[in-house]
């Protein structure tokens, strides 16, 4: 798949559009769900353009790819749900219900999450 360079995160990331901002270093953002679907739902995404985490597996450096997840368990320690336990989740393509071209890992937590995972709809 080819990066949308107007998606919606892209936007974020250029300025165009305001976020919630959690953390940010030289490679990554972290920012509020606009729909949070748990006490904590933050949203990490690596600055460079890459579609999913297919994409980002393949082409992304050593350095975004540390980054990024150090960056995840660093977001999760700040928003102070490590102790008690958190989900991470990453929707790749059309079978994983992605809805945002730009690779973004979800952090949930907050709440006793429940199964991992739902009834297809
Ligand atoms: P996906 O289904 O692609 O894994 O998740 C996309 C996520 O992005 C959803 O949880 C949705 O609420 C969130 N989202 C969509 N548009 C915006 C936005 O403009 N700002 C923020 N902060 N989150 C957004």
């Amino acid at each position: 798949m080819t990066y949308d360079p107007n998606n919606i995160f892209a936007r974020i990331l250029r300025g165009e559009i305001p976020c919630s901002k959690v953390h940010e270093d030289e490679h990554t953002l972290a920012f509020n769900d606009i729909n949070p679907q748990a006490p904590v739902h933050i949203l990490v995404i690596p600055k460079g353009a890459y579609v999913s985490f297919d994409d980002f597996a393949a082409k992304a450096s050593e350095a975004e790819i540390a980054a990024l997840v150090r960056a995840v368990a660093k977001v999760a320690g700040m928003a102070g749900v490590a102790e008690d336990g958190w989900r991470l989740l990453s929707n790749i393509g059309v079978n994983g219900h992605q809805e945002v071209p730009h690779l973004h890992i979800h952090i949930f937590g907050g709440r006793k999450l429940g199964a991992m995972i739902g009834k297809a709809g």
